[in-house]
């Protein structure tokens, strides 16, 4: 099971903020902003670069929770950033797919 699966499963605590029945928000436990959660799917695909057309309507289920839940957070408003990192070079750390939402602050461009 990957961090994430035990998360969704409640083997690890989290700050859970909201949860469908193919996804589950989270806060996440280093925040980069003064609001950070990620936005997971309960089966686990490693990568945004493993996804394949069977993973449409997860994806867009993701898209939509990340949405709702930044509403939920009050960032609708200001705005916030989506941030999908794949592999080494993009910085993913943790091999199961998520959206990191970041918001409560203006955000940078380009990203370091
Ligand atoms: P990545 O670097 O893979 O794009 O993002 C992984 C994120 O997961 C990081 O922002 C990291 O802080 C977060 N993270 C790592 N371990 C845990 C944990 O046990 N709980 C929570 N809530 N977040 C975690």
């Amino acid at each position: 099971m990957t961090l994430f699966e035990k998360i969704a499963a409640r083997e690890i605590p989290a700050d859970i903020l909201a949860e469908g029945t193919d996804w589950i928000a989270f806060r996440d436990i280093a925040p980069q902003a003064p609001v950070h959660f990620l936005v997971v799917p309960k089966r686990c695909i490693p990568r945004v670069g493993e996804i394949g057309a069977h993973d449409t309507q997860l994806l867009g289920n993701l898209l939509v929770a990340a949405a709702s839940t930044a509403r939920q957070e009050g960032l609708a408003v200001d705005g916030y950033r989506i941030v999908i990192n794949n592999g080494p070079n993009g910085g993913e750390t943790v091999p199961h797919l998520h959206l990191h939402v970041l918001g409560g602050r203006p955000m940078n461009w380009p990203p370091g």
